[in-house]
C-alpha cells in the first residue's frame, strides 16, 4: 500500500455530511424537515406534542392500546399517558423475550410556567407571575413576544384548552430596562441580570371603565372569562405555560438550518416517531417509541421517564404473549435520543474540537453524558457503540462521535440512566443543536434527517447478542 492508501486504512478523518450524503437523497431530506417544521408547530407544549402525534399515529392506522387485546405481528398501537407522554408500539415478528427496539425522546421543552395565583396588577399594568421550567437562561427570555398554551382545569371536571397568541391573536412579553438606566444591571453577571421573580408577563394597561381597586386586573380577567370561561380561582389547577410566539423557519440564505423553540428533544421525538410511521410491515423486533415528558427537569413524575408507565405498558405487551417483562428488558435496546450541543465557533473555549458534534455530520453518538467527571451518565457499553456504527453505517445514516463541551465546562444528562437502571441496554444519541435551551435554537437539516435515518436503522436492526 502507499501512503495515502495507508492513510485512508487507519486514519478516521471525519468529513461533512454534504461530502457524504448521496445527492439523490436532497428532496428527501427536505420533505422530512417541512414536516418536522409543521409538528413544531402543532406542537408547543407536551399535552399539544401528544394530541399531534396520536393523530398522526391514527392516520398511520395505529390504535389506543387496551389491556389485553390480542396483538400480531405488524399490528401498531399507542398509549397515551395522561395526555403527556406518549408510547407507541409496532409488534415485531419475533417473540418479546427477544427484546424490543426502542427509540426515547421527550417532548417538554424549557418555558415559564404560571404560578398558581399568577394574575396581578402594579401601577395599572397587569401581570403573569411565571415560576421558568427547565435550565433557562433567564435574560433570553425578556423583549420576546410569547404566547400562553396550556388547560385550566375547572372543578366540574371540564377542562379548557388554551392556546392564546396564536396567528394574529395579542401576544405577552417580559420586559427589561432600558440601557439608558440599566448601568447597574449590566454590571452583574448574566445568570443576575434577570431574576426568576422579574420574569413577569405583561397582559394589559386599559382600566375597566366605572371600576375601582385593581381595574386593570379586572379588565384581563373579564376578558379571559369571556373568551375561556375560566375565573381567577382556576389558575389554582391550570397548567399555563408562556412559550415564544415563533414559528420554525428555514435559517440561512441556503436554507440548510431550521430556527425554532423547542427543537430540544422534539428533534429526536419526530424523528423516532416518523422513522417508526415509516416502516414498512412487522420489524423482527418489536419497535417502540416513547415521547416521555419531564426530561427537562429530571424525568421524575408519571409522566417523565421515570415513570412505570412505561414498564406498565411493555408488561402488558409481554403478557399477550406469556413473556415476563423482564426478559424482554435484558434482550431490549434503548436509544435515548436526545439532542446534544453543537460546536459554535463564537464559543469555542467551552468546547473541545476534537471531542464535540459539528453542524452537518450527522446524528451526534454519546457514549456517555454527565458532569464533573460522567456524574449521572449511563456510560453505554463499547459493544453497543460498536453496534450503532455498524447499524448507522450499513444503512446510510451519518453520524459523528460526540461530548457535550469541554470536561470541566459543564455537562448535561437525558432519560439514559433511567433506561439503563431498567437492565435495558442503552446508547444515548441525537441531534446537534445551536444555542440548545434558548427560546430560539437551531439545528441542521441534515444533522435532523440522519437522526431520523438512524431511529429507522435502529428499529429495523435489532441488537445481535
Ligand atoms: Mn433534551
Ligand atoms: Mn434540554
Amino acid at each position: 500500500m502507499d501512503n495515502k492508501a495507508w492513510k485512508e486504512q487507519v486514519l478516521c478523518e471525519p468529513k461533512n455530511g454534504y461530502d457524504r450524503m448521496p445527492e439523490g437523497e436532497r428532496a428527501a431530506m427536505n420533505a422530512y424537515c417541512e414536516g418536522y417544521k409543521a409538528f413544531l408547530d402543532a406542537g408547543k407544549t407536551e399535552r399539544e406534542c401528544v394530541t399531534e402525534g396520536i393523530r398522526q399515529a391514527e392516520a398511520q392506522g395505529f390504535k389506543p392500546y387496551v389491556r389485553g387485546m390480542a396483538l400480531k405481528a405488524g399490528d401498531k398501537v399507542y398509549k397515551n399517558n395522561r395526555g403527556k407522554m406518549l408510547l407507541l408500539a409496532v409488534i415485531g415478528s419475533e417473540g418479546l423475550d427477544k427484546g424490543v427496539q426502542i427509540t426515547a425522546a421527550h417532548i417538554d421543552s424549557p418555558r415559564l410556567d404560571l404560578k398558581p395565583t399568577p394574575l396581578y396588577e402594579d401601577s395599572e399594568l397587569a401581570y403573569l407571575k411565571t415560576h421558568y421550567y427547565g435550565g433557562i437562561r433567564k435574560y433570553q427570555w425578556v423583549t420576546i413576544p410569547l404566547e400562553l398554551h396550556g388547560v385550566v382545569a375547572l372543578k366540574d371536571g371540564s377542562v379548557v384548552t388554551v392556546a392564546l397568541g396564536e396567528g394574529d391573536e395579542p401576544k405577552l412579553v417580559v420586559n427589561d430596562l432600558l440601557p439608558h438606566l440599566g448601568g447597574e444591571q449590566s454590571k452583574k453577571p448574566l445568570s443576575d441580570g434577570i431574576t426568576g421573580e422579574q420574569l413577569n408577563l405583561l397582559v394589559g394597561s386599559e382600566p375597566l371603565a366605572g371600576e375601582e381597586g385593581d381595574r386593570v386586573k379586572l379588565q384581563v380577567m373579564k376578558l379571559l372569562y369571556e373568551k375561556y370561561g375560566f375565573t381567577e380561582g382556576d389558575f389554582i389547577s391550570a397548567e399555563l405555560e408562556a412559550v415564544p410566539a415563533v414559528k420554525a423557519t428555514d435559517i440561512g440564505l441556503d436554507r440548510s438550518l431550521i430556527g425554532a423553540y423547542g427543537h430540544d428533544d422534539r428533534v429526536c421525538g419526530y424523528a423516532a416517531m416518523k422513522a417508526m410511521f415509516d416502516l414498512e410491515g412487522a420489524p423482527a423486533r418489536t419497535a417502540v417509541c416513547i415521547l416521555a415528558d419531564k426530561e427537562e427537569i429530571g424525568s421524575v413524575g408519571v409522566s417523565g421517564m421515570q415513570t412505570a408507565a412505561f414498564d406498565t405498558f411493555i408488561e402488558d405487551l409481554c403478557d399477550s404473549q406469556g413473556v415476563p417483562l423482564r426478559v424482554c428488558l435484558e434482550n431490549a435496546f434503548c436509544l435515548s435520543a436526545d439532542v446534544t450541543a453543537a460546536f459554535d465557533p463564537n464559543f469555542a473555549d467551552v468546547y473541545e474540537k476534537r471531542n464535540s458534534a459539528r453542524v452537518n455530520y450527522g446524528v451526534g453518538l454519546c457514549k456517555y453524558t454527565g458532569s464533573r467527571g460522567k456524574g449521572g451518565a449511563s456510560d453505554a457499553a463499547a459493544e453497543l457503540v460498536a453496534y450503532a456504527r455498524r447499524i448507522f453505517d450499513d444503512n446510510g445514516a451519518i453520524w459523528q462521535m460526540a461530548e457535550l463541551g469541554k470536561v470541566d465546562a459543564g455537562g448535561g444528562g437525558t432519560v439514559a440512566a433511567y433506561m439503563a437502571n431498567r437492565n435495558i441496554d442503552t446508547l444515548d444519541a441525537g441531534v446537534p443543536v445551536l444555542a440548545m435551551h434558548a427560546p430560539f435554537e437551531v439545528v441542521s437539516k441534515l444533522d435532523c434527517y440522519m437522526t431520523y435515518k438512524a431511529m429507522k436503522a435502529v428499529y429495523e436492526n435489532g441488537i445481535v447478542r
